[in-house]
């Protein structure tokens, strides 16, 4: 199959926020003989370099003066069985959110909570995605790169990972020499359902499901999603802008006295996850309009292009919403989205 390398390609199409940057040069890959290709390539080989997937957790507020690679591998297969788990080896290209709704649809539980999360496969461990529960770690079994300083592929296994709290050890690498080109997911042979997420739980249980199964779990995600979350296709935005800051024991306690309705969880370690979202809201910047762009009314936590924006407004109500939590709580929030080209 030819390769598509194309040059000044409009990367609008190629990101959930829907903001026009340009990139000099853009191609989308369908093999790792493409991976080496583009590596080969004498006019490519110095440049700066972007891995993509389907775009759904950046922010272009810039042109890209260098190459972006969509990683489009495609195809499911089964990769085997270990004592507890049925392996399933995914390309980097796959739909994560087609591929949860096949899955639970032929029989095949563990991942259902992590339903309708938007991306392709091979982004799934960058910030080990998660929701409702479960976080990717708990069913990855291994990581498929393609290295382009040795120009082969070698499997990572989740300790090398460095998989944690939306973040791996793929956070780190901003110069696209390691290209991620599978997964391989554990899907557990003896499955039980994940409902201790109190939204979820609820949600459940005025469904009526007092023992769900996995089907009745994904339908409940996906309900409570559709609620909560905008649809890029309608609304420009990459899901949580932010992540929820992680505070100690002691600073937590102060905090919740202050603010006694403050919503936080519990974490293993004595530490804390606090609710961005409340923060946000808090300072009164839930719904807000800052000309073409805004934060969401039924989620403070998820910055939306109203109508054409560009990257650069999105960051500018982004500095602004950073500034006002920080005054009031004294707390950085840290962007979850990856900022490209400031
Ligand atoms: C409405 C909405 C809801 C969301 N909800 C959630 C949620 O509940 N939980 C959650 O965790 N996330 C959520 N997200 C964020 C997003 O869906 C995930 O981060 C997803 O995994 C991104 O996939 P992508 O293919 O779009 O990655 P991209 O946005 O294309 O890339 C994200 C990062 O991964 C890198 N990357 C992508 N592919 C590769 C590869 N093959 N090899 C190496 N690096 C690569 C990129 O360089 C970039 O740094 C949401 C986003 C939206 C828009």
């Amino acid at each position: 199959m030819t390769l598509i390398l194309e040059q000044r390609v409009s990367l609008k199409p190629f990101n959930s926020f829907g903001v026009d940057a340009r990139a000099s040069w853009f191609s989308r890959v369908q093999s790792v003989a493409d991976l080496q290709r583009l590596q080969d390539d004498a006019r490519l080989r110095h440049l700066p370099r972007l891995i993509l997937g389907a775009g759904s957790n950046v922010l272009f507020v810039g042109d890209f003066d260098g190459l972006v690679i969509q990683v489009a591998l495609p195809g499911v297969e089964p990769g085997g069985r270990t004592d507890d788990a049925e392996l399933l080896r995914v390309g980097a290209g796959q739909s994560w959110p087609e591929l949860v709704e096949q899955l639970v649809h032929s029989g095949h539980p563990g991942l259902e909570n992590l339903a309708l999360i938007p991306g392709w496969a091979g982004a799934a461990p960058i910030q080990n995605i998660g929701a409702y529960g479960l976080e990717l770690s708990e069913r990855l079994h291994s990581v498929r790169v393609w290295e382009a300083s040795s120009g082969t592929c070698r499997d990572m296994w989740p300790e090398e990972c460095a998989l944690g709290y939306r973040d791996s050890i793929f956070k780190r690498d901003e110069d696209g020499q390691r290209i991620i080109v599978s997964i391989t997911l554990r899907l557990p042979l003896r499955w039980e359902p994940i409902t201790g997420y109190t939204e979820l739980e609820r949600e459940l249980a005025a469904r009526g499901c007092t023992r769900p199964s996995a089907r009745d779990i994904y339908e409940a995600v996906c309900a409570l999603r559709r609620r909560k979350l905008p649809d890029p296709a309608k609304l420009g935005n990459a899901g949580s802008f932010f992540k929820n800051p992680v505070v100690e024991r002691a600073r937590h306690a102060e905090l919740l006295e202050r603010h006694p309705s403050m919503v936080s969880y519990a974490l293993a370690g004595g530490r804390y996850k606090i609710a961005a979202g409340w923060l946000i809201e808090a300072c009164q910047l839930r719904g807000v309009h800052r000309g073409r762009v805004g934060t969401y009314e039924r989620q403070a936590l998820v910055l939306v292009n109203r109508d054409g924006a560009s990257g650069a407004e999105v960051l500018a109500l982004a500095h602004e919403v950073q500034e006002r939590v920080h005054e009031k709580f004294e707390i950085c929030l840290e962007p979850e989205v990856r900022i490209v080209g400031a």
